[in-house]
């Protein structure tokens, strides 16, 4: 058979772990093992095989194509061109963002509903849906914490037909390392049994019901399976949601599902399949901004919050020097040194942003507040200076790292790339390098020329 021989050349040819099966391979690679493992080896290929009849080709198989296509050299040989070209997509995507000024909450409170049926043991995904779900949650969650640290996270997970509460919204889970420990041991979230999305948006739901009006209701729905397995009706469901307000988003692992797509078209949350790894972590990191308010909230009645904004009370905390004398804090009741102290009623909290636990203000320190700030003014997409004919006066270095422009002029790559290497900015009409710009504007949120 043909297509046998070919299989094996490939996986050989990938630097997968599905080696030959054969013997003298085997033992050269692995002197020390036995021939049982050579044997095993090659009960693993004939699977593949199997396998290989029904569909065209392996996930893996495809993203290893993928990565030699879309890294090429340029005719000098170097990957110079390439690397450009990739920061040019994601400046174009700047340019495309919204610039007018809309409305976002910053105050935001997420669940993470995390599919834990069997259907995450699939492997279309490497190493298994389950892993991939897991770490992306686990970076997905630092960098959601980084861009929104006045926000809340908890986590519920979805197996054996039942909701399961992992991790709560309320105590510490403004702490990204909290929200980390929830879903740090792999053990205990061993995927089983059947998904009910019913049960665990329910579960989610509660645990938000005590939240203010200000802050957001989100839910993030990782979803792998391709069923859901109900106690009633799930728009009943939807229904209550649409009316409380909570936006829920989806990220499919399989495929499209009607009632998926019904949940995040309904409650203005985001839906989207993921066609492999990187796309998985795209859908995902796409959900980290805070959500613009769209007209769809007005629409849906609640005039006094969509209308026009409310005011809330916050405080900015003193805080204690490490040399000061110990004291209880107001939140574990331990002796220490360090602190914050609640401008209010004086309380000592160990840490901010948090809730006054004696007369409930809102503690933030600036810094976290600006933070949260930033989304509400992004920094204007810097232009590409195509020549340097139209500049009377150019800067010799980049405005923000000193580095010397380039002299030559490169060739034309496509749009949104400077020849010259200048990124301009339109408010303070300062040139930076395209390293500068990129950190600019996904780092530091704030342009180091004018100040905005
Ligand atoms: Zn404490
Ligand atoms: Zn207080
Ligand atoms: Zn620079
Ligand atoms: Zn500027």
């Amino acid at each position: 058979m043909p297509p046998r021989r070919e299989l094996v050349i490939s996986a050989a040819d990938s630097d997968s772990d599905i080696s030959f099966p054969d013997d003298d391979y085997d033992a050269s690679r692995d002197k020390g093992k036995s021939k049982g493992k050579g044997r095993a080896e090659k009960k693993k290929v004939d699977k593949g095989k199997g396998k290989a009849k029904d569909s065209q080709a392996y996930t893996w198989e495809a993203s290893y194509t993928r990565s030699w296509e879309t890294v090429q050299e340029d005719e000098a040989g170097s990957l110079q061109t390439s690397v450009q070209e990739l920061m040019a997509r994601g400046r174009r995507k700047r340019l495309l963002a919204p610039a007018a000024a809309i409305r976002r909450t910053i105050i935001r409170h997420v669940i993470l509903l995390l599919d834990l049926s069997s259907a995450m043991l699939d492997r279309d995904m490497r190493p298994t849906r389950f892993d991939l779900m897991l770490q992306y949650a686990r970076e997905f969650i630092l960098e959601w914490f980084d861009q929104n640290p006045l926000g809340q996270i908890g986590v519920v997970g979805m197996r054996a037909g039942l909701g399961e509460r992992i991790g709560d919204l309320s105590g510490e889970s403004g702490n990204p390392q909290e929200v980390l420990s929830y879903i740090k041991e792999r053990h205990k979230l061993e995927p089983t049994g059947e998904p009910s999305l019913q049960n665990a948006i329910e579960m989610a739901k509660a645990s938000m019901s005590h939240l203010p009006t200000h802050s957001s209701r989100e839910i993030i729905i990782i979803f792998g399976s391709l069923t859901t397995c109900d106690p009633g009706n799930i728009h009943e469901t939807l229904e209550t949601c649409v009316k409380n307000k909570v936006r829920i988003s989806v990220v499919a692992l399989a495929a499209e599902m009607k009632i998926c797509r019904e949940l995040s078209d309904k409650t203005g949350g985001q839906f989207g399949v993921a066609m492999n790894e990187g796309h998985f972590k795209d859908l995902l990191f796409e959900l980290v901004p805070p959500p613009a308010q769209r007209a769809l909230t007005r629409t849906m009645g609640a005039p006094s919050a969509s209308l026009s904004a409310d005011l809330m009370m916050m405080g900015f905390p003193t805080r204690l020097p490490e040399a000061s004398a110990p004291t209880l804090c107001v939140c574990h009741a331990e002796l220490k040194s360090q602190g914050f102290l609640c401008p209010r009623c004086l309380a000592k909290v160990c840490d901010v942003p948090t809730d006054c636990h004696v007369c409930g203000l809102m503690i933030v320190s600036s810094p976290h507040l600006a933070r949260s700030y930033h989304h509400l003014f992004p920094v204007k997409p810097y232009d590409a200076v195509p020549n340097l004919e139209d500049i009377p006066q150019p800067s010799d270095a980049c405005h923000g790292c000193a580095k010397l422009f380039p002299m030559t002029t490169s060739i034309p790559i496509g749009e949104g790339v400077s020849v010259v290497g200048r990124y301009r900015c339109p408010d303070c009409r300062h040139d930076f390098c395209s390293d500068c710009d990129v950190f600019v504007h996904e780092v530091i949120h704030c342009c180091p020329g004018c100040g905005k």
